[in-house]
């Protein structure tokens, strides 16, 4: 039996931020759209599962992890996803551990988090992005620090013990003061997790047409903070057991790891990508031809299917593996995957404090991981096939 982790986008938010490159559409929310959108999930589901079976084989799995992700998870109804996971349980083998939905505070009340909570989901991960006004208003959010204030305090009354803060730090204005005061907020709520992601600049957002440069954030000012993060959670009990993510023992993002440590997934919704097997899909990004696919034309939406070799593998597992505290084996490269890194670029950020080494082990040092980007490339151009 095949364990698969499983990817719901949802491409629809209340606006769209400036710094945003998520594919998802701004909508006025009706129930209407919500209904079109849960037929297509349900015949894209139908027609993967004969995909499956009639092109990779693949008849007997099971979903072990459930993501709701996208764009705004949180906007659509409960109904909705009591719908799907009916669904998923009449039709397939479904008994996730770990249910999440990514939710933003101007989309929650109480009854709606008591709901969530009442048909299944029980891990919710919280878009803070900033304890600041001020930051906030960079960031071109709907919602206000007494938002998200209230909604942590709702996911409480609603019983839901596992939930992540999500920050974005580097925003114009953000001081060293001001990261560790918003930390020292949020953990005031006492929660098990927490993600920090850099705010970066991408093409085809309104933020790169105005901050291409990013001109305050300089690396000198990323590294320090990248350490007042790191510190404070440490200090609180919180382990970096991968690269954006902290957590408290056990609450570590069961989900996320599936993609970290390459097994296989499959993302429902435009521009949801898959891996199952030695095939890599993406669904494009675009609402309207995902749903005249499905339900117009019955068929899957599709096209670029990509067959993955050893070599490849070896890549991902690089690329994705050394996000992670406990990196990657090199029995694994070499036993699974048939390739080898050079020993002698291994030596080399050893050398130079990057890289530690551990048994067959090699993981970023902190210095490391400010340059994982860097790093990644070097090993894959240092990668043999033996
Ligand atoms: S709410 Fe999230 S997904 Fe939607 S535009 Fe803002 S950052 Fe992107």
């Amino acid at each position: 039996m095949i364990k698969i982790g499983l990817y719901l986008h949802i491409p629809f938010c209340l606006r769209k931020c400036p710094y945003c490159d998520f594919y998802s559409i701004p909508i006025k929310f009706n129930r209407n759209f919500e209904e079109n959108y849960l037929k297509a999930i349900k015949k894209e589901l139908v027609l993967i599962k004969n995909f499956l079976s009639k092109k990779i084989q693949i008849k007997d799995f099971s979903f072990i992890t459930f993501y709701a992700g996208g764009g705004t998870p949180s906007l659509l109804s409960p109904d909705f996803y009591e719908n799907l996971f009916n669904f998923l349980d009449n039709n397939f083998n479904f008994s996730p551990a770990e249910l999440t939905l990514e939710a933003n505070p101007e989309t929650l009340t109480l009854e709606k988090l008591k709901n969530f909570r009442k048909i299944g989901i029980n891990r919710l991960s919280l878009g803070v992005q900033s304890f600041s006004q001020k930051g906030l208003k960079f960031l071109g959010r709907l919602h206000t620090v007494r938002d998200i204030v209230k909604s942590i305090n709702w996911i409480s009354k609603a019983n839901f013990s596992n939930f992540s803060l999500d920050f974005i730090f580097g925003w114009k204005g953000q001081g060293e003061k001001t990261l560790k005061k918003e930390i020292l907020k949020a953990l005031e709520f006492d929660p098990p997790h927490f993600s920090f992601y850099e705010l970066t600049i991408e093409k085809n957002t309104p933020f790169y047409h105005l901050y291409k440069e990013k001109s305050w954030f300089k690396d000198k000012k990323s590294e320090k903070f990248y350490q007042i993060i790191e510190d404070t959670l440490s200090s609180y009990g919180y382990d970096r057991y991968e690269i954006s993510n902290y957590a408290f023992s056990g609450f570590e993002c069961k989900h996320n790891l599936i993609y970290w440590e390459v097994k296989p997934y499959l993302g429902l919704g435009p521009s949801a990508v898959s891996r199952i097997s030695y095939l890599r899909w993406e669904n494009p990004p675009d609402l309207n031809l995902y749903i005249n696919n499905l339900l117009k034309k019955n068929k899957l939406p599709f096209k670029i299917l990509e067959k993955l070799d050893n070599f490849e593998f070896a890549k991902e597992y690089i690329f994705m593996g050394l996000r992670l505290k406990k990196g990657i084996s090199l029995e694994i490269l070499k036993n699974k995957y048939k390739t080898k890194i050079k020993t002698e670029i291994i030596d080399r950020l050893i050398y130079e404090g990057l890289l530690s080494k551990t048994k067959d082990r090699i993981y970023l040092t902190f210095r490391g991981k400010l340059l994982y980007n860097r790093i990644v490339l070097l090993l894959w151009e240092n990668l043999i096939c033996v």
